[in-house]
């Protein structure tokens, strides 16, 4: 019998009492794991009074004794990263070397956040007048909240947590509901690194918990990451409540590979960048223009490549490419392959013909070229593995093409001309740029975020715009 998750409320664990309960699956195997609780909205109340409860303390905590934490949190990632890496191999699917990666790239965000003396430093002017000095502090903002999408259960949460809480605000989680597991871990390392109970407290739940965060009056700032229509939703309902909101939502990263690249390079990029966690990235490649004639070669080693991939659990160390999030969503990326074939592409490689296993909710690799930019596969965010080529006589033409998408999330162009790339850099319209990278997520210390429809908002997340995001300027202006 599976059991129900339990919410984090005050540094005890609580039981939730709600109407609606999903199963949490294995989807590489579709057994059940868990069981979470979706609508248990007073949790979100006892939680914001956790929070509440916590802050006076927390902020009067010297910045010092809250960075400390983060040192000693990033020494229990680091001693966990294994174990914490099963754990989203086990509820997302996606194999464990990519897992390991993740948590990874969730410990560069504390050892960010182990730097907030240096970063959260004010400024002083001297003698605006005679005897005049002005000074700007930065100050925490409260009680923020962090909703967080399914396919980074260790990282996005990590995006938001150490600089909320370093910067001396209280926070509450509200993870994915389709991979909640991972982050009862992160709590429970918190908790171990010495973080006081209240501080960081968790909710599980659905649209009506995030519904309540959005709306309660103490709640100063959300953070949200997830798909467009619901980033959309969220940066408009919690604006319209007073918060400060930063909200990254869905992508379509298109990929330019011009006629000089290095090929072979380009293709395990591509093939990283489109196939890896089975497309269930927001920086998965989606889109390849290929420029010139650079088009047939290109086809040929990306389904050649493609064909070979390995797909199945991934826990099998030479497993390649894991399963899907849900069966609902598997059926969803199928439908876009009928509509791919509807529409007139051609289908070069068919990722349901792959040799995969039958339990678990599995896809292969899908490729379709001469794809056209109107067509639903080149416009919508699939979010699975499917790679579509477009083909385009000139880098202005290609780039032309990708600034047509709603989204810019990132973009990549593959090229050994320095002319090239920078013509790409300077017009291309999207907010993480990868020149001969297939995955451009930037580090830590950068802010993360797209442009367009990709990212309602002002600052990104991580980075310097993380501080200031969580942090209100208090000027003082004192005459002595
Ligand atoms: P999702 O939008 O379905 O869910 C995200 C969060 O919103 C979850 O916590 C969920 O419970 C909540 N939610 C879902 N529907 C809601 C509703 N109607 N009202 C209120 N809350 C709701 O996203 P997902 O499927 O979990 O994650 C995948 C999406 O996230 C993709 O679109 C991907 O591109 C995007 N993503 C973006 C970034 C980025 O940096 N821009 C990073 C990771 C994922």
């Amino acid at each position: 019998m599976a059991q129900v998750l339990q919410h984090v409320i005050a540094g005890e664990r609580r039981s939730p009492r709600a109407t609606r309960i999903d199963p949490v699956f294995n989807p590489a195997t579709g057994e059940v794991l868990s069981e979470v609780a979706l609508d248990d909205v007073e949790a979100v109340e006892e939680a914001v009074r956790a929070a509440e409860a916590a802050f006076p303390a927390w902020a009067a905590t010297p910045i010092l004794e809250r960075a400390r934490v983060m040192f000693r949190y990033r020494e229990l990632l680091a001693a966990h990263r294994q174990q914490l890496a099963e754990s989203v191999t086990r509820e997302h699917g996606k194999i464990l070397s990519d897992a390991f990666n993740e948590v990874g790239r969730g410990i560069e965000v504390v050892e960010l956040a182990a730097g907030a003396p240096s970063l959260l430093k004010g400024e002083v002017l001297p003698e605006v007048a005679h005897g005049v000095d002005v000074s700007m502090v930065r100050v925490p903002l409260g009680v923020v909240a962090g909703i967080a999408p399914f396919n980074f259960p260790a990282m996005i949460p990590l995006w938001m947590i150490p600089p909320a809480v370093v910067s001396g605000n209280t926070f509450v989680l509200k993870p994915s509901e389709r991979t909640p597991m991972t982050s009862l871990k992160l709590l429970e390392l918190l908790k171990e690194a010495g973080l006081p109970d209240g501080v960081v407290n968790l909710v599980h739940g659905g649209a009506p918990v995030v519904d309540r965060l959005l709306s309660h009056p103490t709640v100063r700032a959300v953070s949200f990451v997830g798909s467009q229509p619901v980033a959309e939703y969220v940066y408009r309902t919690a604006s319209h409540h007073g918060k400060r909101v930063q909200a990254l939502g869905g992508a379509k990263n298109f990929h330019i590979v011009m006629p000089d690249a290095q090929l072979d390079q380009a293709v395990d990029a591509l093939m990283a960048s489109a196939y890896g966690s089975a497309g269930e990235r927001c920086l998965a490649g989606s889109v390849v223009i290929a420029v010139g004639e650079v088009g047939d070669a290109l086809v040929a080693q990306l389904r050649e490549k493609a064909s070979r991939l390995k797909v199945g659990n991934g826990f099998d160390s030479d497993t390649e490419m894991g399963p899907l999030i849900r069966l609902q969503h598997r059926q969803r990326v199928e439908g876009y392959i009928e509509r791919g074939i509807a529409e007139g592409a051609q289908l070069a490689l068919d990722g349901r013909r792959h040799p995969m296993p039958r339990d678990g909710f599995f896809l292969g690799p899908t490729l379709f070229d001469r794809v056209e930019a109107e067509m639903t596969i080149a416009r919508e965010e699939i979010f699975g593995p499917v790679l579509s080529v477009i083909r385009r006589p000139s880098l202005e033409e290609a780039v032309e093409t990708a600034n047509r998408s709603r989204f810019g999330n990132t973009a990549t162009i593959y090229t050994t001309s320095g002319r090239a790339a920078r013509y790409f850099r300077d017009h291309i319209q999207a907010g993480m740029l990868g020149v001969n990278i297939g995955v451009p997520a930037p580090v830590a210390w950068f802010p993360f975020a797209g442009w367009k429809d990709s990212f309602y908002g002002d600052l990104h997340a991580t980075g310097l715009d993380a501080f200031w995001f969580y942090t209100e300027r208090r000027v003082i202006t004192a005459r002595w």
